[in-house]
């Protein structure tokens, strides 16, 4: 390779250098996706597990499934990671509302209505 080439001084070295630099570009967007699509793949899945199970507001102290909130194992699991859910769940609402791609599940109720409540 030339000295020079890659440094912009001539316009092949330019072409080359951004050639390069959107190569690198490309790879970075590609990776923060495929980053983006495990997540959503994973908060899904914990979103499905606390439609069965979330504290009852009707009955203080018990999970919707029927037992008891310390008696209920995947209540105890999600506790730790219900409010990044919940964070993840309103920011993919505000991608839904902006008709943006989001990553909630097709039964998700704001989605099978078509009509994303404000
Ligand atoms: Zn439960």
């Amino acid at each position: 390779m030339r000295a020079g080439v890659l440094d912009g001084a001539t316009e092949a070295g330019a072409a080359l250098r951004d050639g390069l630099r959107d190569d690198r570009v490309r790879r970075a967007e590609r990776a923060t996706r495929l980053t983006a699509k495990r997540v959503d793949t994973a908060m899904v899945a914990l979103w499905r597990l606390q439609a069965f199970h979330h504290p009852d507001p009707k009955r203080t102290g018990s999970c919707t499934c029927g037992r008891t909130l310390p008696a209920c194992g995947e209540s105890r699991i999600l506790e730790g990671v219900r409010q990044e859910m919940l964070d993840w769940e309103r920011r993919n609402l505000d991608l839904l509302r902006a008709g943006e791609r989001h990553g909630l599940p097709p039964e998700h109720p704001d989605v099978a209505s078509g009509s994303p409540a404000r």
